[in-house]
């Protein structure tokens, strides 16, 4: 199956007008429960619903690369609501369970609430709802957190890289207030999508000294912050390893001022290891609440994933740092398909089946294992925009 002529600048695009490499289905499904090649379950669908963000980070969407003459995905080449329904239907089917909403931004996709109102409406074999979430950088969120809501959308994930608007306007380039985002997180709050994580991505030289200045405000909130390791992700970003802050000099540097004590994971596969805030006597206290790091380039957690994304156009990508995906908008497009036709549902889930089966994924783990010169050089990955983060 070709797809459209849609390609934009970056090399690895064009490998996935190679051939789908989808392999053989026939009696592979089990229904509720599929693993991959390392006995991996499958539990988490991020799902990119549009490659356009109206930031420009630089360590995601640099402005250099990201300019006007960037080639976009036309609105023909993106999944519609039904079509992304009806993947997450399958994917439902299989063993997942949480559905986070992502891109780009997904927020400037329009009427985001009729996409969130279907995949509400989702059961899994247990006949249980699933968690919904959505991952924003806020920008959109104080007019929209209401909606989202009232659709069902559970929880929000908001991003912000630093309290300090000179620090922040400079990593999302384009100018955007800190109390902009702060009045998101707000109404986030008012409107009832919480527990609210803040991820805030660290990079070494641009707001590491933001790291204590974010945990006090947030702390004793109800709001999560999670620090990020800046990741090699894509192929635009220049990614160097001495940008990256090791999660154990955050965690230092947070102890040094507040006292911490290690919590057990939420849920397996988890990517956050948690910190709760402890009280005078050193015992965790819910009312200051947690802390969190993704370690994803010092302490790979390959191991748990559990995590398929299917990007804006309906590829499916098995890793982050995946460089190709498998077409499964070609599957629901496919001549005589039938919105709901169960034959071609059929197909759908046991193609997903088969893929996630023949998983062998473990990127980060892999790149620990190089030499410091050579992690994050040479890769071709498709960009975090486009697969969604
Ligand atoms: N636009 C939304 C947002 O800003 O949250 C969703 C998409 S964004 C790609 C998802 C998350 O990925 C954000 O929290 C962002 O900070 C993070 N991210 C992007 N590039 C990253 C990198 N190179 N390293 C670590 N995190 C990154």
């Amino acid at each position: 199956m070709k797809k459209q002529a849609s390609y934009r600048t970056i090399p690895v695009l064009h490998q996935r007008e190679e051939s789908l490499n989808i392999p053989a289905t026939e009696g592979t499904r089990t229904p509720g429960m599929v693993r991959d090649g390392m006995g991996r379950p499958l539990r988490d669908l991020r799902i990119s619903v549009t490659d356009r963000c109206n930031f420009r980070c630089s360590y995601c969407m640099p402005k250099e690369v990201f300019d006007k003459d960037y080639a976009y995905l036309p609105h023909s080449a993106l999944l519609s609501f039904e079509e992304i329904t009806r993947i997450a239907r399958q994917f439902v089917g299989l063993g997942v369970q949480k559905i986070r909403l992502t891109g780009g931004e997904p927020l400037l996709r329009k009427n985001l609430e009729v996409l969130i109102t279907q995949l509400a409406a989702l059961r899994t074999p247990e006949g249980l709802p699933l968690d919904i979430t959505l991952t924003t950088n806020g920008s959109l969120l104080a007019r929209k957190a209401q909606a989202l809501k009232a659709a069902g959308l559970q929880r929000v994930t908001v991003s912000l890289d630093g309290l300090d608007d000179a620090v922040f306007k400079k990593m999302n380039d384009v100018d955007f207030p800190v109390a902009d985002v702060l009045k998101g997180i707000q109404a986030a709050q008012d409107a009832g999508l919480g527990p609210i994580k803040v991820n805030m991505v660290v990079k070494r030289g641009t707001n590491d000294h933001e790291i204590l200045a974010m945990a006090r405000h947030f702390r004793g909130t109800g709001v999560v912050l999670r620090f990020i390791e800046y990741m090699d992700v894509g192929a635009t970003n220049g990614w160097r390893m001495d940008e990256v802050v090791p999660s154990a000099d955050v965690i230092a540097l947070l102890r040094s001022e507040m006292p911490l004590v290690a919590l057990e994971a939420c849920a397996p596969g988890e990517t956050a290891q948690r910190w709760g805030y402890a009280d005078a006597h050193g015992q965790y206290d819910p009312a200051l609440g947690e802390v969190g790091v993704i370690s994803s380039v010092t302490q790979a957690f390959c191991a748990d994933c559990n995590r398929a994304r299917l990007s804006t156009e309906g590829q499916l990508y098995l890793c982050l740092f995946a460089s190709q995906g498998y077409d499964l908008r070609g599957l629901v497009r496919s001549e005589g398909t039938q919105p709901g036709g169960q034959d071609n549902d059929k197909a759908l889930g046991e193609a997903i089946s088969a893929i996630w089966q023949g998983r062998a994924d473990r990127y980060s783990l892999l790149r620990a294992g190089l030499p410091p010169d050579a992690q994050g050089a040479g890769a071709r990955r498709v960009e975090m925009s486009y697969i969604g983060g």
